[in-house]
């Protein structure tokens, strides 16, 4: 098998038969199947009892598993490769067959939610002891449910309506372009390119690069302050109309989470924005400067090395960080290898990015990524087998239903992996240089998802605040608060461009409807597991079934009894600040390169 075999991953062992025309008619299939559950369902579900709940559920999952391989077949055979033919044919197949999977079950919810009002004793039921957790993040959402016709209205009126506004903003930041000098040639460039050059190791090049783009989106204040300000005063409106006492509320229900662990979070985060200026000052430190700028914050170290790794050492290393957590676990990681369920080749018309998605059938996962042999790359394919660990375990414990894992539990296996494989990379004889490198990429990554993302939900926080108050947001304003937050968490440690005021132009997730406060499951997920982390460091083995047992859960308790079960309580300050302490922990190591 030649390397670039050996680096593609392998979609037929999800079907029966690897043939597109098989692929499509079961496509077809699927939406048959799908109408053919409502049509014997809809309507009926407010006279169930237990038994038939029960039964509605088991038909649902089967209905997953016997479909499930065609579905992610045709979508991940489209992310390797979006220029193929019949993949894009097969692609678009999927679109529609799934769209309209949706809209067949969707009356499922909303009948089982008024379900619940006549019968909340259904809960308790021990018939329905295994879906207790699904049926209860039902009830929480029936209370802010409109009447059907209701539900259709906004559906129908959103789409061209306040869910254009992300439309807008993607076309609009996807068309901008960029004029900049290189090597002593003018480029014009677009915004995917462009910010390529944030982590250059020219150091001149990265300022320059970040001044010409926020100096060019901000020339389009006007068209992003009222995209922003319609996504935002619209959300107010549901709040209101859908009952949600805070702007936050929607976003607790959906990432099943309450209002009293994610203050405790953000609180943590507020008391230790020293610990992350200590980091930048330190990086500035290491990288020979005074002060770093802001273009410095996600560059690389100017003296790492540049090492890199082929697909075997990388395989070998990261089996190796899982092997040393847990012998079951290094197998099934080794597996993803060895049956090709990763696609790691470089090639034109792939999606960016990396991603793992859950094979539930198969028990199992998929792994896509690029892989150029950096020490990044590895530090990916440990976080996406992190996710397939969550998958081994996960698919093996639960029913499909119970494996749809909410955004602050997500990242658990994943992030965890990262610091199995730092750890590995650590205690590998390396020069001093190496394990700066090493302790550089997860403090940034830290930093990252911990620290700056905690900037976004104050911001956030702050714009609401204000549009309550009725203040008008034109995009000086927006900027003013912006500034504001960004000055709370960064202090006097980074100097940053006058043209960095107009950052929140930039970033997508502001303007999707009915994505409010994305961010902040990020920076739960980052100090959850690094919480965790210390735990096992303090416990040893002893951990090791603790950290399994949670993963196995799935979506079957909430991430508040999933944390309780190992000990921790997550409405408290003192437990998130455990996780804090880790992170200083590592930059006292890499303050102890220096
Ligand atoms: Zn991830």
């Amino acid at each position: 098998m030649t390397e670039s075999e050996k680096m593609s991953w392998d979609l037929s062992q999800m079907v029966a038969f690897d043939d597109p025309g098989y692929i499509e008619e079961r496509l077809t299939a699927l939406v048959k199947a799908a109408e053919e559950f409502r049509n014997k369902h809809r309507g009926k579900i407010q006279s169930f009892g237990a038994k038939e709940v029960f039964d509605l559920y088991e038909s649902l999952n089967e209905l997953e598993l016997q479909y499930e391989g065609p579905i992610n077949y045709s979508r991940l055979m489209y992310t390797a490769d979006m220029n193929d033919e019949i993949a894009k044919h097969l692609y678009d197949k999927f679109r529609t067959a799934y769209a309209l999977l949706q809209q067949a079950v969707a009356f499922l919810d909303l009948e089982l939610g008024a379900l619940l009002v006549m019968n909340s004793e259904l809960i308790t039921d021990p018939i329905l002891s295994e879906y207790k957790h699904s049926l209860e993040k039902i009830q929480r959402q029936t209370p802010h449910m409109l009447t059907e016709l209701e539900e259709q209205l906004v559906i129908g009126k959103d789409k061209n309506g306040v869910r254009a506004w992300s439309m807008l903003q993607g076309d609009w930041l996807a068309s901008r372009t960029f004029e900049i000098e290189i090597d002593g040639e003018m480029k014009t460039l677009p915004y995917g390119e462009i910010i390529g050059f944030y982590e250059h190791p020219d150091r001149d090049l990265r300022k320059r690069a970040h001044k010409i783009v926020y100096e060019g989106l901000g020339k389009d204040h006007i068209v992003w302050a009222s995209a922003l300000r319609s996504v935002f005063e619209d959300h107010l409106l549901m709040c209101k109309m859908r009952k949600w006492p805070t702007p936050m509320t929607q976003s607790f229900i959906s990432n099943d989470v309450d209002e009293e662990t994610i203050v405790a979070l953000l609180n943590t985060m507020e008391k230790n924005v020293g610990v992350y200026q200590n980091y930048l000052k330190l990086k500035a430190k290491a990288m020979g400067f005074e002060k770093l700028g802001n273009w410095d914050i996600d560059a690389p170290l100017p003296n790492s090395p540049d090492k890199k790794y082929s697909w075997e050492e990388s395989r070998e290393l990261i089996v190796g960080a899982y092997t040393d957590f847990d012998p079951e676990v290094g197998n099934w990681i080794d597996e993803m290898y060895e049956r090709r369920h990763i696609d790691g080749v470089v090639r034109n018309g792939k999606r960016s990015g990396a991603f793992c998605a859950t094979w539930h059938a198969g028990q199992s996962a998929y792994i896509l990524q690029s892989f150029n042999g950096i020490m990044g790359d590895l530090f990916t394919q440990a976080h996406e087998l992190g996710h397939a660990m969550h998958a081994y375990l996960g698919t093996r414990a639960q029913k499909p239903n119970n494996y749809e894992i909410g955004s602050c539990i997500a990242e658990t296996g994943s992030i965890f992996g990262e610091l199995l494989l730092a750890e590995k990379l650590l205690r590998k004889e390396g020069t001093k240089e190496e394990k700066q490198a090493v302790l550089a990429a997860i403090l940034d990554g830290f930093g990252g998802a911990g620290y700056q993302v905690t900037t976004r939900v104050w911001f956030e926080s702050m714009l609401y605040e204000a549009l309550e108050k009725g203040k008008f947001l034109d995009g000086e304003t927006i900027s003013n608060f912006w500034l504001k937050a960004r000055e709370k968490m960064y202090g006097d440690s980074v100097e940053w461009l006058p043209e960095m005021k107009w950052w929140w132009t930039m970033k997508l997730h502001f303007y999707m409807a009915n994505y409010r406060y994305y961010n902040y499951p990020y920076v739960y997920a980052q100090l959850f597991v690094y919480a965790m982390y210390r735990l096992y460091k303090e416990q040893g083995k002893e951990f090791v079934p603790k950290l399994k047992a949670l993963l196995s859960a799935g979506s079957s308790r909430s991430p508040r009894d999933l944390a309780a079960d190992i000990g921790f309580d997550v409405t408290t300050e003192e437990f998130w600040q455990k996780g804090i302490d880790q992170f200083s922990e590592f930059v006292k190591m890499f303050e102890e390169t220096l």
